[in-house]
């Protein structure tokens, strides 16, 4: 099953011979379920793809296909209740409200809908990510990796279909990166998430079950990892 589908996927910024062509035409399916990473050099169109997929970005050509439907064709405020329903994200920089717990933060997106927590959902998430003990405790008593797994289950909080990761290891020194991406693999595989990491870090990488290279707008190597493949 797929989760999301980029068809002939066609994104300029600018217009005429100034424009830059961040996607030059990109075909890529991710399955249901499954943890990609998306690698290559900076400016090579990784945050443009994210950012398109998640209907953050308009396109210039192409369809993006979700739940059966072209969402390139979608306006302003349908676009932005598909992504208050069905997509998460996680930054490199957190984005915590230090005010707040690590609970709270972790609720903020219901607490801001006007929705209450499924109970046993926030307990396996807790649970998973490891963060049972520190829920009482504010972003600035929390090590940057348990700040990170708090966003990760700030993300995930609301069930999304497909969970978007921007440099998520950026800021942590590697064994804290360690700590959250054996987290990020283990939510995946446990909760049946669909995680499209964007990364620069060949480590990051190797946590995924598929790694996808991109250079100057196309995707130039695709990869899944031969023991993830046997395993759907
Ligand atoms: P990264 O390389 O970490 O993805 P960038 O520096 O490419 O980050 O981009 C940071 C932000 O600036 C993004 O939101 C991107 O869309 C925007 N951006 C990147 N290049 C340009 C540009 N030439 N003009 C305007 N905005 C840009
Ligand atoms: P990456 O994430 O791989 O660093 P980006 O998707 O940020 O690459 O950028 C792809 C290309 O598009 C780059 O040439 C970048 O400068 C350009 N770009 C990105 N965002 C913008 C923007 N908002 N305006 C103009 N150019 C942009």
């Amino acid at each position: 099953p797929t989760a999301i589908e980029a068809i002939d996927l066609v994104k300029d910024y600018g217009r005429g011979d100034g424009a830059v062509h961040a996607l030059r035409g990109v075909n890529i399916r991710f399955g249901k379920g499954r943890f990609t990473a998306i690698m290559g050099p900076s400016g090579s169109g990784k945050s443009t793809l994210m950012h398109t997929l998640a209907g953050l970005d308009g396109t210039t050509g192409g369809r993006i296909i979700f739940d059966g439907a072209d969402i390139t064709r979608l306006n302003d405020r349908q676009l932005t209740l598909l992504r208050r329903r069905q997509i998460g994200f996680i930054f490199q920089s957190f984005n915590l409200l230090p005010m707040f717990t690590a609970e709270q933060n972790i609720i903020m997106p219901l607490t801001l809908a006007g929705n209450k927590p499924d109970r046993a959902w926030f307990d396996m998430l807790v649970d998973t990510l490891g963060l049972r003990e520190r829920l009482g405790h504010r972003p600035n008593e929390l090590s940057g990796g348990q700040q990170q797994r708090v966003a990760i289950a700030r993300a995930l909080i609301s069930k999304p279909s497909i969970v978007f990761a921007d440099e998520p290891t950026g800021n942590l020194d590697s064994l804290s990166s360690a700590e959250v991406l054996s987290f990020l693999k283990q939510s995946v595989r446990e909760l049946g998430q669909t995680v499209i990491m964007v990364t620069h870090d060949a480590v990051a990488a190797s946590y995924a079950d598929r790694a996808i290279v991109f250079a100057d707008g196309r995707i130039v190597a695709d990869q899944a990892d031969p023991s993830a493949e046997a395993m759907s």
